[in-house]
């Protein structure tokens, strides 16, 4: 039987690292926090890696990558760990790596993505491929915007053309139905090791400037000549309405069986063994109760952030503290232990 005293878990400082670090040392994992010198306090005041490996920034990952090897650790990828080195960059990675490395491509891609969640049979907001076809309030998201950062909204053909001359030299974006309703994000976690779908927890994330815009006065916003933005700030917990459970649970099953069904190669070899571990669905939804889902993460979300002692329904489950980060180690620790820890790498 394989011990985990053998394996370390590692992760970048950023995103989502102390909860994944509480979590595995809670599972009696050692810890290691590769972070950029500007956030090692954080590491070190919370006190959750036993080991920092401080670099000036994440281009020198590869540099530091024996010490990690070297300490047999498995790297828990999150939503900063795969856009700064790129996902093209994660199949490099030699480091031991939680989860389908091959899965990454298909989320970061708006049409690979959008592919995959069609063939789940999820309800998606619809796109436009020109803006002569607008014909309903769009909301324009650029390619590669930070954290909702630079979005506009348009109602006609005409207002996009004439909000889109403030992004000069913008080429790549995706015009999309706008939703009227609430944003919910549910968080999952799927493990192979006993084949069975959890949810974890659900949030809304605090937006500036859209989640303060009605504090004012619709002439004032129009006065100050105010622009939506959704530049993430933080994030917010929600518990859903039980009878929605269902559809949730529904929603993550397909997810998982249309994943088995992507494929993608390197040097001939598969790379996607289908979706596992943590994800999330990040849908509006409208007074109907349809989630309309317009993304998909395909690993640990920031959104699980407030529950380091668990949420709500990891409380019903577990009856002890159960965040997102240590759902995980405790999946490696039952692949360690059973010997079949090549299930859960990828
Ligand atoms: P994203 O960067 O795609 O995660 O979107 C950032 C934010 O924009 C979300 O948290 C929502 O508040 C909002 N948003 C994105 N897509 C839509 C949509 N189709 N309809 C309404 N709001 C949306």
């Amino acid at each position: 039987m394989g011990q985990i005293s053998d394996y370390a878990i590692a992760t970048l400082g950023s995103h989502t690292a102390l909860q994944i670090l509480k979590g595995a040392k809670d599972e009696g994992f050692k810890t290691i926090c590769v972070c950029q010198k500007d956030q090692a306090r954080v590491y070190e005041s919370y006190g959750v890696a036993d080991e920092l490996i401080v670099i000036d920034s994440y281009d020198q990952y590869f540099g530091v990558e024996h010490r990690l090897l070297d300490q047999k650790a498995i790297m828990i990828p999150h939503g900063s760990f795969v856009s700064y080195l790129g996902w093209e960059r994660v199949q490099d990675i030699e480091v031991m790596h939680y989860g389908s490395k091959g899965i990454l491509e298909w989320e970061s891609d708006r049409v690979k993505e959008r592919e995959w969640l069609k063939a789940a049979g999820l309800k998606l907001p619809r796109i436009f491929k020109t803006p002569e076809e607008i014909d309903c309030p769009v909301i324009i998201k650029f390619h590669g915007a930070k954290g909702g950062k630079g979005y506009f909204i348009a109602n006609t053909t005409e207002e996009f053309y004439e909000r889109i001359k403030d992004y000069p030299g913008e080429e790549g974006y995706v015009i999309q139905e706008y939703i009227v309703g609430v944003p919910i994000y549910s968080h999952f976690f799927y493990s192979p090791i006993n084949d069975e779908l959890e949810i974890m927890s659900f949030d809304k994330r605090y937006e500036s400037n859209a989640d303060s815009i009605g504090r004012i006065a619709s002439k004032d916003q129009l006065d100050a000549n105010i622009r939506t933005s959704y530049t993430i700030t933080g994030n917010i917990p929600i518990v859903i309405r039980e009878s929605l459970l269902p559809k949730v649970f529904e929603m993550g099953d397909n997810v998982i069986r249309e994943s088995r069904k992507l494929t993608n190669f390197k040097d001939g070899k598969p790379l996607t063994k289908g979706l596992y571990g943590s994800f999330c669905l990040e849908a509006i939804v409208d007074p109907e109760l349809n989630f309309n889902v317009f993304e998909i993460s395909a690993r640990i979300v920031a959104g699980t952030n407030p529950y380091t002692n668990g949420s709500p329904y990891t409380w019903l489950r577990y009856n002890e503290p159960m965040s997102t980060g240590r759902r995980i180690a405790r999946d490696i620790k039952q692949a360690i232990e059973s010997d079949r820890l090549e299930e859960v790498l990828g």
